[in-house]
């Protein structure tokens, strides 16, 4: 049976004589940051690990969760919400969506929920965490409209590096695929970095990504894993920034070597110093910092994608485009996504003439692998998830196309 097929799409319209209005050296966005903890006070089960079926017995480094707002000059907003949580289940996006549109006039389109992945957190979607989903919700709703109301004039720009933590995972055998590091299999090393800063070019906060399954540990104490190490050593390296982490598609990667603390710290460093690199630090004159531009637009919709055999409904999966002028398209998607969808959606959405383009997965959703149709037909760990048609990288793909092309400058 075929769901009815829903969509979602909402767009921004800008007018055109609200942005000529702006002179081209006047301070053209607005941007505000916070921060949250979100470790949990009482014991908890963990998220990621099967095998590990006690609770946490304390904390190793505290998780956070923070809110990036960005207002245009035409008063157009975006909030990322960026969580040191194994993922962003549906119940807290839906409770978050709509509190923060009643409270703050975010339309669900301009808010993108992203989760780092990290197996150190807590399993929120239990029945013995409902407590915890309660203040969760409570907190980040709260958290993005400290965001908002920290907004000031602000520069925006784009800029990018490198960093090899990042293996692929998938090792080719006779019989099939191991999870085991295949120094030879895809992956995607690209460091996204947004930097935001105040009106006399103080760096105030900055958002940055990388595909790799946040998991050097797997042990029983809270932690950020390697992605909350980056964010940690960038902040106290860098008094007064917020750093905020977003997990790309990493679904079929790992960081390597594993299973120790001081792993985590060094791809965390690793990751941080990534980061420095892509502002182009102690240069006396940067030379690839993309200057942010314009207004913003965004649309979210949903696309079903089908199991086989056919025998429940089709899966409701989000996909987000957010635009910052013509010269950033964030483009976010739901659920673990394998590294070839942002190696394809880059190829793919690139234009010399347009916007640099970054894809998250992890976003907005956490419900099962979305592998791509090569990996699903290979087999292995992150095809057997769900019961997939094929079909579904062409549809999410297809989808993607659909809302840049809703979301384009005119
Ligand atoms: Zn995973």
């Amino acid at each position: 049976m075929k769901a009815v097929y829903l969509v979602v799409l909402l767009l921004t319209t800008v007018g055109a004589t609200m942005a000529d209005e702006v002179a081209p050296d006047a301070p053209s966005w607005r941007a505000g940051a916070a921060t949250v903890k979100i470790t949990p006070e009482r014991p908890l089960h963990m998220a990621g690990y099967a095998s590990r079926k006690k609770p946490a017995e304390g904390t190793e480094q505290d998780l956070f969760g923070k809110a990036l707002a960005i207002q245009d000059s035409a008063g157009n907003s975006v909030v990322i919400v960026t969580l040191d949580l194994i993922g962003v289940i549906a119940p807290l996006r839906k409770a978050v969506e709509t509190q923060v549109a009643e409270k703050y006039g975010v339309p669900p389109r301009s808010l993108l929920m992203n989760a780092s992945h990290t197996h150190c957190g807590p399993a929120y979607a239990r029945d013995d965490a409902k407590d915890y989903f309660d203040s969760l919700t409570t907190k980040l709703v709260k958290l993005v409209g400290e965001a908002i109301g920290k907004l000031k004039p602000a520069s925006l720009a784009y800029g990018s590096a490198r960093c090899s933590v990042a293996m692929n995972r998938r090792t080719p055998t006779e019989t099939g695929f191991r999870n085991h590091p295949n120094p030879n299999g895809l992956v995607d090393h690209t460091v996204p970095v947004l930097s935001i800063r105040n009106e006399v070019g103080e760096l105030q906060s900055v958002l940055f990504g990388y595909a790799c399954h946040n998991t050097t540990m797997g042990f029983r104490y809270w932690l950020g894993d390697y992605a909350g190490f980056a964010q940690q050593y960038f902040e106290a390296d860098n008094s007064g920034v917020t750093a905020l982490f977003m997990m790309g598609c990493g679904a079929d990667q790992n960081p390597y070597p594993r299973s120790e603390l001081k792993y985590a710290k060094m791809h965390g460093r690793s990751l941080a110093t990534s980061v420095e690199a892509a502002l182009e630090f102690n240069q006396s004159k940067p030379l690839h910092q993309r200057h942010i531009s314009g207004h913003i637009r965004s649309a979210l919709g949903t696309v079903d994608l089908e199991f086989e055999p056919d025998d429940r409904p089709d899966f409701r999966y989000p996909v987000q485009v957010i635009r910052l002028g013509d010269d950033l398209m964030l483009v976010a998607l739901g659920n673990e996504v394998v590294v070839d969808y942002s190696l394809r959606l880059k190829e793919e959405l690139f234009r010399s003439d347009g916007p640099a383009v970054w894809v998250a997965g992890y976003s907005n959703v956490y419900d099962g692998y979305i592998p791509s149709r090569r990996v699903l037909l290979e087999g292995g760990y992150e095809a057997k998830s769900r019961p997939w048609k094929p079909e579904l990288e062409a549809r999410i793909i297809g989808k993607v196309h659909e809302l840049v092309a809703e979301t384009a400058i005119d």
